[in-house]
């Protein structure tokens, strides 16, 4: 079967997109060009009457009020191509925060919540002590340069990544893979036991955005899926089914250690959506490798959600 939609584009209006040709009109002419039906801008938006768990300048400027801009520029009618507006939120896991009331998504065509933006640390996944550790020593050596004060040097450490901040891990008490791994499980099971979710997942379309892909840990993905069992997915794919919350396929989705969790998924009942997270509106075509995981898994439009089928 072929890949006619296409619900998770980012357009220049998020700023991780970086790239000013990422406009709506530039998508529509990418999206005819290799004959999709339908597509939705998902741009990063925190809704602002949720207050922020945690600091992060990130979302402070992705705004509802800023984002909805994208509705201006819409045309009305696309001969072929239907167009949608819905916005990927944020779930603070850690906080067991959603970044979007009720209000605020009932006036969008449809809502993706990603559970795996682990990259977002102390924000969506804690700081594992390893990391805490690495900070503190590598604080220490900053704060031997003259000029730097120990608030500057703390700020400093803050920026590394997990890799960067190895070599200063004195010793590693922390199995990384296992960590991401366990806090997956828990960050999509509390997602679908979330208050604010609840409140509107029966009133319109959601879907979870790349489910179980550790964002900026990809290459652990394999080991970190490995130890999550199929009973637990089924639990976890079971409720989702339950709820009518669907789960986004995207061009990473063929790789065998998703075809499991999808296919178990599928068993448990859930509908899907397909997604390409597109930031720039080259490689567009990459929907279309999403064709592989929709072949192994036997899918027909009937595994679907209602709102991606035209
Ligand atoms: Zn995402
Ligand atoms: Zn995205």
């Amino acid at each position: 079967m072929r890949a006619w939609h296409d619900v998770h584009i980012h357009n220049y209006l998020s700023t991780c997109c970086g790239d000013n040709q990422a406009t709506v009109d530039n998508y529509i002419k990418a999206a005819k060009d290799i004959g999709l039906k339908l597509m939705g801008f998902a741009n990063h938006t925190w809704d602002e009457s949720i207050p922020l768990p945690a600091p992060s300048s990130f979302y402070k400027r992705q705004s509802m009020a800023f984002e909805m801009q994208i509705k201006s520029q819409i045309p009305e009618n696309v001969p072929g191509l239907k167009i949608l507006v819905g916005a990927e939120t944020e779930y603070c896991g850690m906080y067991d925060v959603l970044g979007m009331g009720k209000e605020a998504a009932l006036q969008l065509d449809f809502l993706l919540i990603p559970h795996t933006h682990v990259h977002m640390r102390d924000f969506v996944m804690p700081s594992t002590d390893d990391v805490i550790n690495a900070r503190a020593n590598l604080a220490e050596i900053f704060e031997k340069i003259d000029g730097i004060t120990p608030e500057r040097a703390a700020s400093l450490s803050r920026k590394l990544s997990e890799e960067e901040l190895e070599p200063f891990m004195k010793e590693k008490n922390v199995d990384y893979v296992k960590f991401v791994s366990d806090f997956m499980v828990e960050s999509f099971r509390s997602l679908m036991n979330n208050e604010t979710l609840k409140s509107y997942s029966d009133l319109m379309p959601v879907s979870v955005a790349h489910p179980f892909q550790p964002v900026g840990s990809y290459s652990l993905r394999p080991d970190m899926l490995s130890l999550i069992d199929d009973n637990t997915f089924g639990d976890l794919f079971s409720i989702a089914a339950g709820r009518g919350i669907g789960l986004e396929i995207n061009n990473c989705a063929h790789a065998p250690e998703a075809i499991r969790l999808f296919a178990i998924a599928k068993e448990c009942g859930c509908k899907f959506t397909l997604g390409s997270d597109l930031h720039a509106t080259s490689g567009f075509s990459r929907i279309l490798d999403t064709e592989k995981a929709i072949n192994a898994l036997d899918l027909t439009e009937d595994d679907f959600m209602d709102f991606v089928r035209v």
